[in-house]
């Protein structure tokens, strides 16, 4: 038996801003929290790029923060989980060392070798490996430009990593990979859990530049002796496999089997299920991707702008109100803001319109709507937006028992309200959120035997607040108000596409 007081889990989150370490004990409670950030450089309009050597000093600086607020000494940690931005890809060379610096998840340079692929290999070879189409983030088109627009950076590759396994092999020396962040490569067989070597070989990219494939809670390495005195970590310490940040977030929000769903709403709205089985979208409008729950998978829609609509909104009408108050003033305005709809594509969309010209508009003003009518109206076209996604999930059958909001907006009752009515179903919000590095300092728990499954993990550490449940009567007024949402997008689109040009 463990002795929980003496024992502690680390979970590390390399995001786009920064990185998070986290500091959990072994009845899943947080100790100690530091954060540590690195600059994103766009050296071109489209491109994205860190260099991967800010983001291991961050996150020594950050781990060495973490144990010394917490006064853990190295020898209480008993394993690290790695979470992290997916689909960008790290360079090395037959050192080790970083060739250049990393190509993001949201570097947009790689459009004519996403086409090229899908091309070479065939768009149904491609979705029936991989379970998604080639997207312009993901890691592959990544690799492609390098071999085409710098050639001597290519020659001297002999590994490629995802972002988190970058620290992984600076913590451990391993080279390795698993299943939820390799999935967003588009060289990845989702439904077998392994690199979709066909593909690679069709490719002419070498096997050997990718690594070892674990499920989530497995022990990937160990912390070596230069990491141990790099980062205060004890040498010896396990370090599992952990997911990609999505993956690591519903982990920690306990989304880890058959019926429970979240729906994050934060700057991007994301409503995530798990999965038992790979199923896809017949249009492939969300992605299907490997779960951290071994043998599991997931499916997601996203949507770019869901709080981040309330924000601008905010920012642009309102900007000495403050949310509370701002929302506040919504309360009074019936369902529907008296026939005003607002569309909440501020930066193009991607579930369920894969649109990068799609925009937003306030439709049916009148001079009998004001600032109310305009933040009901946002609200409501945010909670439509999410629930596009869910119709899509509901299209597939998928098990939609237990919905959890999470995120800046689940702080609102009345959006949880809206958001409840609009479903036509509960919504529950959780007593604490840490992020994704809470999801991977579980899975570290897991993979040394804190708990013996990732369900039982949560199962400890994860805490319901409360429930919203739909209003019958708005549920009814939003159900006539949705049909006529779902008709905003196809009317507008000319507008827009015209716009572009
Ligand atoms: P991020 O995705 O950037 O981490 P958060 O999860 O913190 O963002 O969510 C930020 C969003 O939450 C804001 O853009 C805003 O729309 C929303 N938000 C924050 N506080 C409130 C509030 N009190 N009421 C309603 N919405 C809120």
């Amino acid at each position: 038996m463990l002795n929980c007081s003496l024992v502690y889990l680390l979970g590390v989150d390399l995001g786009t801003s920064g990185v998070k370490a986290l500091l959990v004990d072994a009845r899943g409670a947080v100790v100690a929290s530091a954060s540590e950030s690195y600059p994103l450089h766009t050296p071109q309009p489209l491109w994205a790029e860190q260099d991967p050597n800010d983001w291991w000093n961050a996150t020594c600086t950050a781990i060495r923060a973490v144990l010394g607020q917490a006064g853990v000494a190295a020898n209480q940690v008993c394993s690290v989980g790695l979470s992290g931005q997916m689909h960008g890809s790290v360079f090395l060379d037959e050192n080790g060392e970083s060739i250049r610096p990393a190509l993001l998840w949201c570097d947009q340079r790689t459009a004519a070798e996403c086409a090229w692929m899908t091309e070479q290999i065939g768009e149904r070879a491609i979705l029936e490996t991989t379970l998604n189409p080639v997207l312009t983030g993901f890691q592959a088109g990544k690799i492609l430009w390098l071999r085409r627009h710098e050639p001597d950076h290519y020659a001297r590759v002999r590994q490629v990593l995802l972002p988190k396994d970058f620290i992984r092999y600076r913590l451990t020396g391993e080279s390795a990979t698993e299943v939820s962040d390799a999935s967003g490569t588009a060289l990845f067989n989702v439904p077998q859990r392994d690199w979709a070597y066909e593909i690679l070989d069709a490719l002419e990219l070498p096997r050997a530049w990718f690594p070892r494939v674990y499920e989530s809670p497995e022990i990937t390495g160990r912390v070596s002796a230069p990491a141990a005195a790099a980062t205060g970590l004890a040498e010896g310490t396990p370090v599992v496999g952990g997911a990609g940040d999505q993956a690591a977030g519903a982990v920690g929000v306990g989304v880890v089997q058959t019926g429970r769903v979240s729906v994050a709403l934060g700057t991007s709205g994301v409503v995530f299920a798990h999965l038992d089985t790979p199923q896809v979208d017949p249009h492939y409008r969300t992605h299907t991707f490997c779960h951290a729950v071994p043998g599991a998978w997931h499916v997601m829609g996203v949507m770019l702008m869901a709080g981040g609509a309330l924000q601008w909104y905010r920012e642009t009408f309102a900007p000495d109100t403050d949310y509370e108050a701002l929302v506040q003033e919504a309360a009074g305005v019936p369902a529907g803001a008296e026939g005003l709809l607002f569309a909440p594509y501020l930066s193009g969309e991607r579930t369920p319109y894969p649109d990068p010209q799609a925009r937003s508009a306030f439709v049916g003003l009148t001079l009998a709507h004001h600032r109310p009518h305009c933040t009901r109206a946002v609200l409501e076209g945010v909670a439509f937006g999410l629930r596009d996604s869910l119709e899509i999930l509901r299209a597939m059958e998928v098990p939609l028992h237990e919905l959890r909001l999470t995120g800046g907006g689940a702080r609102s009752s009345l959006w949880r309200q809206i958001i409840a009515s609009v479903f036509g179903q509960s919504v529950h919000t959780l007593q604490a959120e840490e992020g994704p590095a809470y999801g991977v300092a579980l899975l570290a728990g897991v993979g040394t035997g804190v708990w013996q499954t990732v369900p039982e993990a949560c199962a400890a550490a994860v805490q319901l607040a409360s429930e919203t449940k739909p209003d019958p009567v708005q549920q009814d007024a939003y159900e006539a108000i949705y049909t006529r949402y779902r008709r905003l997008y196809p009317a507008l689109r000319e507008f827009w596409s015209e716009a572009a040009h």
